[in-house]
């Protein structure tokens, strides 16, 4: 027998990941299903992606990096724009399965990708360079919902985002990086986790997946180590899952201690099991890090 195919080894990972939230957290069952066969279908994507030579790897610069400038920056991945339509009728079934709703509006942006009244390209490259209201400009003018679009080109990069990342990744292990944003693309983070014998924290990007070490006791966003304005919060009887919040810049990190972890292999879909703890932290008045697509709740 051959091995299973690269793609299918990263959704099975992701597959009993899921399934160990569920049984262990049963409460959030509904979530995770809901965003079970987007996540797994992304990642297929991801398997398929073809990595570029090596030549054509990046050089990282040592010396930008010490000034703090990541080494690619968001506005800097390459999306290939020929097959984001592609990608986009992959995902599409997924995201239906998982929230029914969003059918109609989904009908609606197909149409316009088709007849082509809806830009694409240029609002991937407003996306990538965090300029929203640039994004939802081109939704209205195509008669899209501004927020099913965004929701969908986030959606549709991810792959190739975090494909380039896994790429980039291994050039910067050994370099100096001590912020609380992303070294490859400068995003913030959505999680962190503590490591190896010793317990290192390492903060996971929000857009990208790369993950990076960061002192265990500092605030990501402000560089606060106060530990007088730092706090952790646990949900009972959940040893090693708590959300990490900052009285002075308000905002929180979820984390979890995966030290007592050796069989989990993967954390995409971790901040899902951990939703209790935004809960938490929110109705006290804190905010996210970084946005995640689960982490804005409702009021
Ligand atoms: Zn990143
Ligand atoms: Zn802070």
């Amino acid at each position: 027998m051959s091995d299973p195919k690269p793609q299918e080894a990263g959704a099975s990972r992701i597959l009993a990941e899921m399934e160990r939230i569920k049984r262990e957290t049963p409460s959030v069952t509904n979530i995770v299903e809901a965003f079970e066969g987007l996540l797994l279908e992304r990642e297929r994507i991801k398997g398929e992606i073809e990595t570029p030579e090596p030549e054509s790897a990046l050089t990282t610069d040592p010396a930008r990096l010490s000034k703090g400038i990541p080494a690619v920056g968001r506005a800097g991945f390459a999306i290939p724009t020929s097959r984001l339509k592609d990608v986009y009728y992959r995902l599409a079934p997924a995201m239906i399965k998982g929230f029914p709703g969003v059918r109609p509006k989904l009908e609606v942006l197909g149409r316009a990708f088709n007849d082509g009244s809806l830009d694409l390209e240029a609002a991937i490259k407003h996306l990538l360079a965090d300029r929203q209201n640039q994004v939802e400009k081109i939704a209205r003018a195509a008669r899209v919902k501004p927020d099913i679009f965004s929701f969908v080109l986030g959606q549709i990069v991810r792959p190739f985002v975090e494909k380039e990342a896994e790429r980039i990744g291994p050039s910067l292990s050994d370099l100096h990086w001590d912020k609380g944003y992303c070294p490859v693309c400068g995003s913030w983070p959505s999680l962190s986790l503590l490591k190896g014998k010793e317990g290192r924290r390492w903060l996971k990007c929000s857009f990208c997946s790369h993950e990076w070490t960061h002192l265990r006791t500092a605030c990501p966003f402000c560089e606060n180590e106060d530990l007088e304005t730092m706090e952790y919060s646990y949900a009972e009887k959940r040893e090693g899952e708590r959300v990490e919040v900052c009285h002075k810049c308000k905002r929180y990190v979820l984390s979890l201690d995966m030290r007592d972890r050796l069989d989990q292999t993967t954390t995409a879909a971790t901040s899902i099991g951990l939703i209790h703890l935004d809960i938490i932290a929110q109705d006290k008045g804190f905010v996210p890090g970084a946005v995640t697509d689960w982490n804005v709740l409702d009021k």
